[in-house]
């Protein structure tokens, strides 16, 4: 197995690489993997299909995250690509978390802003 797959770095992909799942080699190119709620379920990589019903609700058009941890088991998938595209996701991912951080304490400014145009109508009122 010499081509290399590199699919898309979603979610899918992310479950494919980090859950427990169990791959046995059944036949040459035929896999068992056994999922994380114990279901097993059928590879064939020759074909590139699997035998979940995601699989077939998708229509083999995205490969489900079984056939996904075949291909990375069998080093179909370049990992060092797939860890470069993790650690800059994780980048991206801090970076928008600054960005909220900032906007809620601008948020938490205007709020308290507010709380004290509140105080001085009511001293107004009184
Ligand atoms: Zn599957």
């Amino acid at each position: 197995m010499s081509e290399s797959v590199q699919p898309d770095l979603d979610d899918r992909t992310l479950r494919a690489a980090t859950q427990e799942m169990c791959v046995e080699e059944k036949a040459r190119a035929l896999f068992e993997v056994t999922s994380e709620s114990g279901r097993t379920y059928t590879v064939d990589l020759r074909e590139g299909v699997c035998s979940c019903p995601d699989f077939e609700y998708r229509d083999g058009v995205e490969e489900c995250k079984h056939l996904r941890r075949v291909r990375i088991e069998v080093n179909q998938v370049d990992i060092e690509a797939l860890q470069s595209e993790l650690a800059s996701r994780a980048t991206d991912l801090q970076a928008d978390a600054e960005q909220l951080e900032d906007e809620a304490r601008k948020l938490d400014e205007q709020a308290r802003e507010i709380e004290n145009a509140l105080d001085s109508l009511q001293e107004v009122a009184r």
